[in-house]
């Protein structure tokens, strides 16, 4: 397949251009994600440079040839100061500006480059591999703090355009381009929309990337309380359901605590609601510190609280209700003229083979139910259904 090279420079400034356009807007709609801004900028920097490579024999060598591949340097080094941005690390602009700063002269003025097409896309392949790495580092890390599932597909795209370009590095160094570089081929042009699709697929997923991080906040904003940093009732309804499954799926025992606060109507009469709410947070603080990570807690309302404990049959449970309520016993928080403090009754149930975690709920609130009648700060564990979880 012969394939125009004008035409295909063409397609390149049409996309980017658009792309870039697109990218803006998204910018205007979310400010605060700068890294939009960059990824515009970058993308319309590359219909530029696009555009004064297509102006070759029409423009002066010297000026296609230089701003089209100055700009095409910014298109590469922008993406990367988005990714930071993205990350919200700090960007050192003197790294984005810097190879367009070096490319401009060298490919102007140094005639191995000015006068040899060979060299100068061998340059850029380098530089466009240098930059996949510094992306595939950079949305690593950022992956480990926070997993989007968009990042996974750019860190492939950046994977597919570093193999892509150093293959095409590779190839420059045998094949020596035809007097007329615009003139139909075959190897090159290939080569390019395979460039291009990748440098697209890598941007469409880039723009779509602060969505998922607009739609996880959401997600966390509905299910978190927004007091204690627990979740709130209904994200534990939710994830409680999904970490049910997974231990029936694997044979595991599950088990729920139902906590309440003793006495604590007279804690907010004698002390206000705010000191109130301060113990709420202690309180929230001591079950977060003896529980799991695969633990659901959450403040089920008020001053009550709810823990779904995957892979912990009744004794397990039981253990840990006790070590929070051993905890709890000691803390207190300061208040005018001394320290308040409260205890915490507790009940606990095994979820049944065929129980659903509301109901396992239900018999916790009698348990807890008891546990308050025989004078609180103590746990009392439900009866056991016939034919537990894990039976
Ligand atoms: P018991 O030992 O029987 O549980 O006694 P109690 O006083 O704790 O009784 P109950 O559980 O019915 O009391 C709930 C009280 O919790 C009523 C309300 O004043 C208080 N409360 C509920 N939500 C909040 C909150 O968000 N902040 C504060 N400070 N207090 C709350
Ligand atoms: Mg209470
Ligand atoms: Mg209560």
């Amino acid at each position: 397949m012969l394939l125009d090279m004008r035409t295909l420079w063409m397609v390149i400034l049409v996309t980017y251009a658009l792309t870039g356009t697109l990218q803006l807007v998204l910018w205007r709609l979310q400010p605060r994600e700068r890294a939009m801004l960059c990824w515009g900028l970058s993308m319309l920097s590359g219909a530029l440079g696009a555009w004064f490579i297509m102006m070759r024999g029409v423009l002066p060598d010297s000026v296609s040839i230089g701003l089209g591949n100055g700009f095409t340097a910014i298109n590469y080094t922008l993406s990367t100061a988005g990714l930071l941005l993205f990350a919200r690390k700090r960007v050192n602009w003197w790294w984005i500006v810097m190879p367009a700063a070096v490319v401009l002269p060298l490919y102007t003025q140094v005639p191995l480059f000015s006068e040899h097409a060979g060299p100068r896309v061998l340059l850029m392949a380098l530089l466009l591999g240098a930059v996949c790495v510094a992306n595939l580092l950079i949305s690593w890390r950022a992956q480990q703090l926070e997993a989007l599932r968009l990042r996974q597909i750019a860190m492939a795209a950046f994977a597919l355009t570093l193999a892509f370009t150093l293959t095409r590095a590779t190839l420059t160094v045998f094949y020596t381009p035809p007097a007329d570089f615009m003139a139909p081929q075959a190897i090159q042009p290939t080569l390019m929309f395979l460039g291009i699709a990748l440098i697209l697929l890598w941007n469409i997923t880039v723009m779509l990337m602060p969505s998922e991080r607009l739609q996880n906040q959401l997600r966390r904003a509905a299910q978190d309380d927004a007091l204690t940093n627990l979740l709130n009732r209904g994200g534990f309804n939710t994830l409680s359901l999904r970490a049910l499954a997974r231990c029936r799926h694997m044979g595991q025992p599950v088990s729920v605590l139902l906590m309440d606060l003793d006495h604590f109507k007279r804690v907010n009469d004698t002390h206000g609601h705010e000191a109130g709410d301060r113990l709420l947070c202690s309180f929230a603080e001591t079950v977060r510190a003896q529980s799991r990570a695969s633990d659901l807690v959450a403040r089920y309302g008020g001053e009550e609280f709810s823990a779904l404990l995957p892979n912990a049959d009744r004794q397990q449970a039981l253990v840990i209700a006790e070590r929070i309520r051993y905890r709890f016993e000691r803390v207190s928080v300061p208040v005018e003229g001394g320290e308040l403090g409260t205890t915490v009754s507790i009940g606990v149930a095994e979820i049944g083979a065929q129980e659903t975690v509301e109901a396992a709920l239900q018999r916790a609130d009698q348990a807890l139910y008891t546990a308050k009648r025989e004078g609180r700060n103590r746990i009392t564990l439900a009866p056991l259904l016939q034919g537990a979880a894990a039976a």
